[in-house]
Parts: structure tokens; C-alpha cells; sequence
């Protein structure tokens, strides 16, 4: 490797570390893998970027396969910005808004810039993202739209995929092309190039015509789903077409985004939050789903369970702010209407006698500082992941599994289950609305006792996500290998050859999303999982 960095160091302009302290750093994200990479990038510049992707391309074609994989603020949890190769590390240097059209709200932005900062440019002209994830004061917008992140208030916005307006890649071969919703005409035009780029567009231009029936069934009755490709939304009925959301939650494994245009939205400030008890998660579900068939959308439906709360006031009541009290009801929802409502008036009052017919208690709140103290509740969870007992750790073992919104309280059931077979305590909270669930289980990585048990447990939960016609909606390198068992072997092999087509030599990120099983994750796992990377900041979840 060393004379591969020294091609590099030589012939980039940003810098090349192969450093120890630098390679154990990135090796590891915030998932439970570790993988220290050969050498760490910072590209100053695009051209950068093509260089090292020319550079591999170039290896590889002589038999040489060097993996090249983006990384943004590594707060990945499946180890989806984990290499042995080159690490492309884009925050240092790539991390500019490059042009804000406060009329429009349309900002592009360089894929390092950090996704807390760029909202609070956005709010500063009266504009924002509203699908941030919970780590977005720590995580950048390159890892957002490689992950198609969502966040709260993807329930009524979407998630990150759609906001994007076109992206700017850098392909295996270090071709970098433009990617937005095109016209037929101007398709027609890229069919005809006589390179890399239109070799792409032909060659998914005929995989979306022969496998047309595959495709349709890679549609799941979720809310979101970034399992896999999205081949789904790149040809629309108008004939239109689009390759931007096949790189939208691709995890670095087709190209390497360098520019990023993205929509937002009109910002309101000021919200309606309910804060209702239930005394079971039917009750719960029950209310959701009445809720969810208004004509307007809550922006939030948030839930922590009483064992969640249990455990915080156990271990420190302060956390809970006396807001609520034991005995706690098995389920608390958190229902919030944004001030961007049209029938906000008609939808606060539906909701409240939605809210009546099936809960324990309900509270309103309109004042931001007394709903900061409902959300504390919600963001318990957060003390929960910081929790260590002995050596054990909460691992982010799960991911962001998802089911159909009317399956949520099976969901929550199975998940109880599989933690009381464990002998494991459980702590469930998460966006209740779209069907989400997270928990983290205490287990302690240097015990091959708990190895063990955390990949029983990671099994039985896929089966049980797959089984309430869900999906691992992400995969990383840890739940890359349940990916064929979500869509069935036939869909499997049509998103391989989308991988073919885009890195015909296995450069992109390796190791994540395709072609991985649980031998190739296993022997990658830590012997203590932490949360150093994130100390700097509230590592809220
Ligand atoms: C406590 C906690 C809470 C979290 N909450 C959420 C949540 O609410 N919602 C959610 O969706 N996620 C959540 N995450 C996961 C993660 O933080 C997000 O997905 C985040 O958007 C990733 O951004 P990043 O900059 O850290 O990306 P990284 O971890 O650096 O990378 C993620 C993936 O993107 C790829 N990538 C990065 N940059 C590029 C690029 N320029 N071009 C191509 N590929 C690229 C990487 O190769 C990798 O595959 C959470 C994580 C933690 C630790």
C-alpha cells in the first residue's frame, strides 16, 4: 500500500495519511464492526476524488482491487463507512454551500458539510430541511443522501431522497457526471454517449425493461424502505427518468457523490404537541392509525415505552423532569401538527378526540420551552445508549428496520419477545407513526456468549421484520446479508447486476450492501463497542 499512497500523496492536492493513529481512527464508525483502513484521503477537490477513482480503476483492470469508500462523519451504525482500502474522508476540506437560492429554498452543498450547520444557514433565511436524522449535529449531508436518512418528521416529509434534486458523482472510473429528472429527449441524448456514463444509462435503461414484474415487487406497504437499490423511482409513467435516487441511499457502492442540490422547505416556526398515555400498544396503534387517515398528517408520532422509563427513573429521576410519573403507562406517544398545516384548527381538534377515545391522559402544548420538557422524555433514549453495565454496551444492533405502519405494536410485541428469551431488559422507543422500533441491547462484545446472542438475536428480529411484511430498509455491512432474504433470490439478482453495471470491478465500497454474508461480518466484530466518536457532541437518537 505504501506505494499506493505515495502515487497518491504525490498526485493529489489534498493530504494522504497512513498514519496508525489515523488508520485506527477510521477504523471504526458507530456501528459494532472494526476494519482499519490501508490509507485516509482528505480530497481537497473533486478532481481529487477522480484521481483516486481513476487511480483504483486502473489497479483493478491490471487485477488489483483496491476498495475506495466515502466517508462523511462516520456515525454509521451497520459499518457502511468502514474499509481495508482508501478511505475518502470528506468533511475536512469538502464542506461548502456553494449556492443558496433563498426564493426557491434550492442550496447545493459539498457532501462533507456538516447537516446541523447547513439547517441553521437554511432557518437563518427562513427555510429548513425537515428530514433530519437525530445525529444531524454530528453527521454530514453526503452520508444523509448515501443513506437516504430520515428522521421525526419523516412521517409527514419524506425521507432525505426527497429533497434531493440532482446529484454530482464520481464514477468507478472517475467519470463524473450530472444526475436530475431528465426528459425523454434529453435521455435519448445519454443513451447515445459513447461513454461509461452512457453505457450506465443503457444498460439500466434495459434492466428496468426486462425485469419490469421483479422491480414492481421490490415495493413494500412501509413508509420508507432503503434496503437494496431504488430502481423503483428512476423511470415515472411521464417517461421521464432519473439515476439520482439509485445513488440516494446506495452507501457509496455506485459512485462517490461530490455536489449535492437539495429542495427545502418553507420554515414555520411553532407546532402543537401532544403528549398522551396509553395501557397497551393496541391502544396505542389503534389511535395511530386513526390519526394517520386525517387528511393531515401529523409532522411526529414519537413513543417511549414504560420499560424505557422504568429503567431512566430508576437510574436517574432527574432525566424524566417529574413530567410524568410511575406507574407509567405501557406506551407514550408524542403527537406533533406543525404550524405549516392548512386545517391546523380542524386537524388539532380531530386529533385530540382521536386521542381522547383511546389513551389514559392527554396533554396539549404550544410553548416551545414546556414541549422541550415533553421531548426530554422522548430523548431518554438517548441516556439509555450512553448506559454501560460493567463492560456491557447498548449496540446499535438492529439498524432501522421498518414495517407497515398497522403492524407497529406486532412489531414492539416480537421485539419483547426476543429480548425476554435473551434474559435481556428492554427499552423501546421510535417513530411509532412509520412503524420503527429501536432498542439496544445490553451485550458485552468481549464474551463470545453475547456474540453469539446478539446474532440470534439480529436473526430472529429480520425474520420477524420480514414475516410483518417489513424491511431491514438499510444494510451496511451488518444487515447486508439479510438483503436477499428480504426481496427473495430473483429481485436480489437484478440489484446485484445494478452493482455490476455501476463497478464492473468491485471498487465501491466492498464489503456493504452486496454480495456480503455473516462470515465475511463476523470476524469484523469489536471486542468493546463505544461511543468515542460522538462525545463532542449530545449523540441523541
Ligand atoms: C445516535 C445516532 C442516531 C442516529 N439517528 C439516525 C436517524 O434518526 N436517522 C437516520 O437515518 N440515521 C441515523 N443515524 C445513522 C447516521 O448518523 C445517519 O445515517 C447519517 O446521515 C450518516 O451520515 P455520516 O456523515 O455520518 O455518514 P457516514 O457514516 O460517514 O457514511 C454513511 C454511508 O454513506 C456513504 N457516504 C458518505 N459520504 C458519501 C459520499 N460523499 N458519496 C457517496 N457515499 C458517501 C458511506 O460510504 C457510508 O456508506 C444515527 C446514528 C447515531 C450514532
Amino acid at each position: 500500500m505504501s506505494k499506493i499512497a505515495s502515487y497518491l500523496q504525490e498526485h493529489l492536492s489534498g493530504e494522504v495519511m497512513t498514519g496508525v493513529d489515523a488508520r485506527r481512527y477510521f477504523a471504526t464508525d458507530n456501528s459494532m464492526l472494526n476494519l482499519p483502513p490501508a490509507a485516509v484521503i482528505y480530497p481537497r477537490n473533486e478532481h481529487d476524488v477522480r484521481k483516486a477513482a481513476r487511480f483504483t480503476w486502473q489497479l483493478a483492470e491490471r487485477g488489483r482491487v483496491v476498495p475506495l469508500t466515502a466517508r462523511g462523519s462516520g456515525t454509521d451504525q451497520s459499518g457502511a463507512s468502514l474499509t481495508d482500502g482508501l478511505a475518502i474522508v470528506f468533511p475536512a476540506h469538502q464542506n461548502r454551500i456553494l449556492e443558496l437560492d433563498s426564493k426557491s429554498g434550492t442550496v447545493t452543498v459539498e457532501p462533507g458539510i456538516n447537516f446541523g450547520k447547513l439547517q441553521q444557514t437554511l432557518q437563518t433565511h427562513g427555510r429548513w430541511l425537515p428530514v433530519a436524522p437525530a445525529s444531524a449535529e454530528y453527521s454530514s449531508v453526503g452520508g444523509a443522501v448515501a443513506n437516504n436518512s430520515a428522521g421525526m418528521y419523516s412521517l409527514k416529509y419524506g425521507d432525505m431522497g426527497a429533497y434531493v434534486r440532482g446529484l454530482r458523482v464520481v464514477l468507478a472510473n472517475g467519470e463524473v457526471i450530472n444526475t436530475e429528472r431528465l426528459t425523454k429527449r434529453e435521455l435519448n441524448k445519454k443513451l447515445g454517449l459513447a461513454t461509461f456514463e452512457g453505457e450506465i444509462y443503457r444498460q439500466i435503461d434495459t434492466l428496468l425493461e426486462e425485469n419490469k414484474e421483479l422491480i414492481a415487487g421490490l415495493e413494500r406497504a412501509t413508509t420508507r424502505n432503503s434496503a437494496g437499490y431504488n430502481l423503483l423511482d428512476i423511470r415515472r409513467k411521464d417517461g421521464s427518468f432519473d439515476l439520482s435516487p439509485l445513488f440516494i441511499g446506495s452507501q457509496g457502492t455506485l459512485g462517490i457523490i461530490t455536489e449535492v442540490v437539495l429542495n427545502t422547505e418553507s420554515h414555520e416556526p411553532g407546532s402543537t404537541l401532544f403528549m398522551a398515555g396509553f395501557d397497551s400498544p393496541q391502544a396505542a396503534q389503534n389511535a395511530i392509525h386513526e390519526l394517520r387517515a386525517q387528511s393531515t398528517m401529523p409532522a411526529a408520532i414519537e413513543f417511549v415505552d414504560k420499560h424505557l422509563l422504568t429503567q431512566v427513573q430508576t437510574a436517574n429521576p432527574n432525566v424524566l423532569g417529574g413530567i410524568v410519573q410511575p406507574p407509567f403507562p405501557a406506551i407514550l406517544l408524542l403527537v406533533e401538527y406543525d404550524n405549516a398545516d392548512t386545517h391546523l384548527k380542524r386537524s388539532l381538534k380531530h386529533a385530540q378526540k382521536i386521542l381522547e377515545k383511546y389513551s389514559l391522559h392527554v396533554v396539549s402544548e404550544t410553548e416551545t420551552a414546556k414541549q422541550d420538557q415533553f421531548w426530554k422524555l422522548r430523548h431518554a433514549s438517548t441516556w439509555l445508549l450512553t448506559q454501560n453495565d460493567g463492560p456491557r454496551r447498548a449496540l446499535p444492533l438492529f439498524g432501522s428496520a421498518i414495517v407497515p405502519p398497522e403492524n407497529w405494536s406486532k412489531l414492539l410485541q416480537g421485539v419483547y419477545d426476543i429480548f425476554a428469551r435473551a434474559k435481556l431488559p428492554v427499552g423501546a422507543w421510535g417513530h411509532a407513526g412509520d412503524g420503527q422500533v429501536s432498542v439496544a441491547p445490553l451485550l458485552d462484545l468481549s464474551q463470545v456468549g453475547d456474540r453469539q446472542i446478539a446474532f440470534r438475536m439480529l436473526d430472529e428480529y429480520v425474520k420477524l421484520v420480514i414475516a410483518l411484511g417489513g424491511s431491514t430498509s438499510g444494510d451496511g455491512r451488518l444487515h447486508a446479508p439479510y438483503l436477499e432474504r428480504v426481496y427473495g433470490t430473483e429481485a436480489y439478482n437484478v440489484l446485484r447486476k445494478v452493482k455490476q453495471i455501476f463497478d464492473p470491478y468491485g471498487t465501491l465500497n466492498p464489503g456493504v450492501k452486496i454480495g456480503v454474508s455473516m462470515d465475511d461480518v463476523k470476524p469484523l466484530l469489536r471486542s468493546t463497542f463505544n461511543l468515542e466518536h460522538l462525545y463532542d457532541h449530545l449523540p441523541r437518537s
